[in-house]
């Protein structure tokens, strides 16, 4: 394990996550997942993989994360802030609890994990933020999470300029519709495009919007983040990519 680069991944135990954090596990990385639920991977730690049980709406678990990057192993690389859930609701239907839990955890979640990586990361450390083509773009009855994801992207392009004398790069990506279980939940909800057949709905979008015929994967949303955390990506900061099979050319 010595030597080896350190990536932290939030939510890294399922969906999207656990892709990013298999994808930095199979390019040489250590990973530590910070999630409520535990991995559910036997012998996670011979794999090098380490969970960390960790909040990421309180400031504190972000500190615990990178306190423990760095007792056990002396260095941090990479951040990701990937935790965060979506859920559908017209405005007139958004009333303060819904509004602060879908804040507190795709928006806030990932300004104290940039605060707690960017104090401790040295030159050529790297934070991306998952973020969505929601934060790209408006659609109906998803106020609250386009706001949170355009809010990311803020966050991106600011701390980019920011840190960039440090040479610590931060970028986000920008995926699709990927079937993972949290949205699944989601678009059974009331609201929810499509009628609460989800998989009805990602069809048929992905027949009308996608270029290549079909959604991205999460193991293509982790190849993204490799790429952006490592030297080929020397020149790239503030940037929000679309990892989206062509929905939204930009
Ligand atoms: P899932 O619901 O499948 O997974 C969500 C992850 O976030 C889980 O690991 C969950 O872990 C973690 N999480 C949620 N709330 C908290 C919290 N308060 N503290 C710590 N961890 C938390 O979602 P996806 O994999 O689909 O989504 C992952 C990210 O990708 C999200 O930010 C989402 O907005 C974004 N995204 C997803 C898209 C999609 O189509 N699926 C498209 C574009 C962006 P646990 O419950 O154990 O805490």
């Amino acid at each position: 394990m010595k030597n080896k680069k350190v990536a932290i991944v939030t939510g890294g135990n399922r969906g999207i996550g656990l892709g990013i954090t298999k994808t930095f596990i199979e390019a040489g990385y250590l990973v530590i997942v910070g999630a409520r639920k535990s991995l559910n991977i036997e012998n996670h730690e011979n794999e090098g993989i380490f969970f960390v049980y960790t909040d990421v709406r309180k400031e504190k678990y972000h500190q615990n994360l990178v306190k423990y990057a760095i007792d056990k192993f002396g260095r941090l690389d990479v951040y990701v802030n990937n935790a965060g859930f979506s859920f559908w609701k017209p405005i007139s239907e958004i009333e303060e609890i819904f509004l602060s839990e879908i804040l507190d955890t795709n928006l806030k979640g990932a300004f104290w994990g940039c605060k707690a990586a960017s104090k401790v990361m040295k030159s050529k450390a790297t934070i991306i933020n998952i973020s969505s083509l929601a934060g790209k773009r408006g659609s109906s009855n998803n106020s609250a999470y386009v706001a949170s994801k355009f809010g990311m992207n803020g966050l991106t392009q600011s701390l980019a300029k920011e840190l960039g004398h440090r040479n610590i790069r931060v970028n986000a990506v920008c995926p699709v519709l990927i079937a993972t279980d949290g949205l699944n939940e989601a678009l059974k909800m009331d609201y929810a495009p499509g009628g609460k057949n989800p998989e009805k709905f990602i069809k048929n979008f992905t027949k009308s919007n996608s270029a290549l015929m079909r959604m991205p994967t999460a193991s293509e949303v982790g190849e993204m983040c490799v790429f952006l955390a490592s030297e080929s990506a020397s020149a790239i900061t503030g940037q929000c990519i679309n990892v989206d099979c062509g929905v939204l050319p930009q």
